[in-house]
């Protein structure tokens, strides 16, 4: 039995942190199509270039070449136990592909962390930015001690274009339309867990690794 983990939730709720740190604790090695993606383009394997000519044209890279690129990495030995997804699948019908090609016997547990928007939208609007270190205040909750300066290089802090309203926004926006729609999807399949993410981010993991498993807890069934 291999456990696929997945960790879902909008942009700015903290899933890579909380991704790095649960591939940690549960030694399941975390598995980025972000980073897949990456990897292949820059060795220049065959999945790499066939995503590039996609690229080259305009075009998304179409589902099948990325869970290719999945497989690809998830057949490899360190990964027979399991593995935390992060990054996919984003769209009902990349959940469905991926339904298909995992076999039976896996176990799927999918974690679902949930932010309000406005709270989303605190968070990322008020971050700023280090321009030399890349060090991040937040004009609320970590102010730096001078204004508009790094407290650790005393470089200039900047806000980042991702970070504002008008961007942020647009992808808080394409989240809410094409990836919740999963928590209908991995809800009726019965293997959602809901977590608060709007919490401080040790008590949000210390939940999320309770409940990544749930019939694994108090011994093996
Ligand atoms: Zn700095």
């Amino acid at each position: 039995m291999t456990r696929v983990l997945i960790l879902f939730g909008p942009p700015g709720a903290g899933k890579g942190t909380q991704a790095s740190r649960l591939s940690a604790a549960l030694a399941l090695p975390h598995v980025s199509t972000g980073d897949l993606f990456r990897e292949n383009r820059a060795k220049g394997t065959p999945l790499g270039k066939k995503a590039q000519t996609f690229m080259d044209a305009g075009q998304l890279v179409p589902d099948d070449v990325v869970l290719d690129m999945l497989f690809d990495r998830t057949s490899k030995s360190d990964c027979r136990e399991g593995y935390l997804l992060d990054g996919f699948p984003r769209t009902i019908p990349q959940a469905e592909a991926l339904s298909k090609r995992l076999a039976a016997t896996d176990r799927v547990s999918v974690l679902n962390l949930i932010v309000p928007d406005d709270v989303l939208l605190e968070r990322i609007t008020g971050r700023r930015s280090c321009k030399a270190c890349s060090n991040v205040h937040h004009v609320r909750t970590a102010p730096p001690k001078a204004p508009g300066r790094c407290d650790k290089c005393g470089g200039e802090l900047v806000q980042r274009t991702d970070d504002t309203t008008e961007v942020f926004g647009k992808r808080l926006s394409v989240y809410r339309q094409q990836t919740q729609p999963l928590e209908g999807w991995y809800g009726r399949a019965g293997n959602l867990v809901n977590v608060d993410g709007n919490r401080a981010p040790d008590v949000v993991f210390e939940e999320l690794r309770q409940k990544a498993f749930p019939e694994q807890r108090g011994g093996r069934v």
